[in-house]
């Protein structure tokens, strides 16, 4: 029992003694009064008895009391007092209290009760917050599909260690890699296959960490290492190439074996000073060398690649006016049959651009694709061979087919074909003197969406040329899926037909396939007679090359 409630008890009892004994002594001394005075003056031992026994009869009745009665108060107080100190809303009183004070205690029962049910909720609740609470801050950390770190928590680190890397004088080295030809896995086997593949990847590449490197993904397929060990540029360098060689090994999903590559950048950190932006960036610009060398490649950064990629800032920016200051122009390279007449002509852009002077289409395209400039080119350049449609009608008959070159994001334009439709309406031209060219890769990256839209073009009358032929794909099944009406050889194989052996007998073999799959074919980059000679032998149907024209501008063409 606690402290207060023992003072209070012996509070209690002296109240009821001192009660007592004053009952008695008002009660003896009114007998005293009634004429018995002399009695007791003779026998003070008797009284003196008397007021023992009545004190004892006093604390008797008194702790009688107490205990009967004060006893429950007691419990109740000793209970009120152990549940504010525990807590614990469990608890119960038990039901000995006296009657009067048993409902309340019911009621104390009660409402602990529902105190009980209210903190067992609300420590649920709070349970499921935490949890919820940590769960939120992984995934604000970790990617949900592969467990890896994310983007943000791998910057947050990589600055704490860098700092740290600097302050110690220590190199470190940073691994940026992306998968090959990704999105045709998804696009091909679905998102799920796409997603399982992904796993494995971060797994394998996981596998091959040694303690204290970290592996992050930073977007779909990308995927940032940072190996905080002991740096040689050999060590880097063999780890790439155990990274390229593990990343490429057959993968079974979903009863699927898939073969994908990883292209790598790698760059240290004491080349950009240990600067997070400038590291990260230089390991993407070292990806960005890697994927443009052929798929499965590995590439370690070196500081003119930074030159080469502020070249292509500064035509990104060029290219953003060069529309509109008319720094464009289409130049056309003509087509021959067997007898040496002229069939068609490809137009082929040039960009003369007044900061940057003279830039080939080979550089640019591909930026103006990164940009997301690329479709406004191809319409300048159709809308320009539309205008020039009538000159060549003029000068050829109407038979003649101008084609135009169309790049691998314009196919996922979705209004690429009602564009095209609309110009060669605006521009009343016959879709049967347009041929489109695509490359393999253009074609085989969108190939879902390139089949639709050559349905388009065939309801257009437009015909469709697969340009570069023999660079891209190893696998030629895909030939017999797809509608389209020329292959054109690459002009790699032309070039060495009257040298090499082989490359007369692939170029044979090509022509010879496009005939039995009821093709056209076509040779560019035809430069001599004999190159001519051995192609119309081999029954090539169409040749292009400088030994027929240079591309040239229209005024130069027929002036
Ligand atoms: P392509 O479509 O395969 O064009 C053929 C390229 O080979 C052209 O280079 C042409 O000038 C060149 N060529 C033609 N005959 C010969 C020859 O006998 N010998 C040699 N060595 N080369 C020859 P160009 O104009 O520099 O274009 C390069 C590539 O840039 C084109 O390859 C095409 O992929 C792209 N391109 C050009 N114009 C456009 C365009 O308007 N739009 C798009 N998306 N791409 C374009
Ligand atoms: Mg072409
Ligand atoms: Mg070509």
């Amino acid at each position: 029992m606690p402290k207060n409630s023992n003072k209070l008890k012996f509070v209690f009892i002296m109240c009821f003694i001192s009660l007592f004994s004053t009952i008695s002594t008002v009660v003896f001394l009114s007998v005293i009064d009634a004429g018995t005075h002399q009695v007791v003056q003779k026998n003070y031992l008797a009284i003196g008895i008397f007021c023992i026994a009545l004190l004892a009869a006093c604390y008797c009745l008194s702790h009688l009391f107490v205990h009967r009665i004060l006893q429950s108060f007691f419990g109740l107080f000793a209970f009120i007092h152990e549940v504010k100190e525990t807590r614990d809303y469990s608890l119960r009183i038990k039901p000995k209290l006296g009657s009067g004070l048993a409902v309340v205690g019911r009621n104390i029962n009660d409402m602990l009760e529902s105190i009980h049910a209210d903190s067992e909720l609300n420590r649920m609740n709070a349970r499921r917050l935490v949890a919820a609470q940590e769960s939120m801050s992984r995934m604000s950390r970790y990617d949900t599909l592969t467990g890896l770190p994310n983007r943000k928590y791998f910057m947050e680190t990589l600055e704490r260690i860098l700092a740290q890397s600097k302050r110690d004088n220590r190199d470190l080295a940073l691994m940026f890699f992306d998968l090959d030809g990704f999105r045709r896995v998804n696009e091909t086997y679905g998102h799920k296959t796409g997603d399982a593949l992904l796993v494995e990847v971060a797994n394998r590449a996981r596998s091959l960490l040694r303690k204290g490197d970290i592996i992050a993904r930073l977007g779909t397929d990308e995927f940032l290492i940072l190996f905080y060990n002991d740096l040689h540029e050999v060590t880097v360098n063999e780890i790439a190439k155990r990274l390229a060689t593990t990343l490429s090994q057959p993968y079974s999903i979903d009863s699927w074996q898939l073969e994908v590559t990883a292209s790598i950048g790698i760059t240290v950190a004491s080349d950009s000073d240990f600067d997070i932006k400038e590291l990260v960036s230089n390991a993407d610009i070292a990806l960005y060398h890697a994927k443009n060398s052929g798929p499965g490649n590995y590439i370690i950064f070196a500081t003119h690649m930074k030159e080469e990629k502020n070249r292509r800032l500064d035509i990104a920016n060029a290219l953003g006016q060069a529309i509109t200051e008319n720094e464009f122009q289409l130049v056309y390279q003509a087509k021959v049959n067997r007898a040496d007449e002229i069939v068609g002509y490809e137009a082929l852009i040039r960009w003369n651009s007044k900061s940057l002077g003279f830039i080939p289409p080979d550089e640019f395209i591909q930026i103006a694709e990164q940009s997301g400039k690329i479709s406004l080119i191809t319409f300048w350049v159709l809308e320009t061979l539309c205008k020039d449609m009538s000159t060549f009608i003029s000068q050829h008959g109407s038979h003649i087919k101008l084609s135009f070159n169309l790049s691998a994001l314009d196919l996922r334009e979705a209004y690429l074909s009602n564009k095209i439709a609309s110009l060669l309406e605006q521009y009343n031209v016959d879709g049967r003197n347009i041929e489109i060219e695509v490359t393999e890769s253009v074609y085989l990256d969108n190939f879902d969406s390139s089949n639709i839209f050559f349905e388009d073009m065939a309801k257009l009358n437009c015909s469709i040329a697969l340009d570069d032929f023999g660079t891209g794909y190893s696998s030629l099944g895909y030939l017999t899926q797809i509608n389209i009406d020329t292959l054109k050889i690459d002009k790699q194989f032309v070039g060495h037909i009257t040298e090499s052996n082989k490359s007369k007998l692939v170029t044979k073999a090509i022509i010879e396939m496009g005939k039995q799959l009821g093709l056209e074919v076509c040779a560019e980059g035809v430069e001599t007679v004999e190159q001519a000679n051995l192609l119309k032998e081999s029954g090539c149907h169409q040749l292009q090359g400088y030994l027929y024209s240079k591309p040239t501008p229209i005024d130069k063409l027929f002036s």
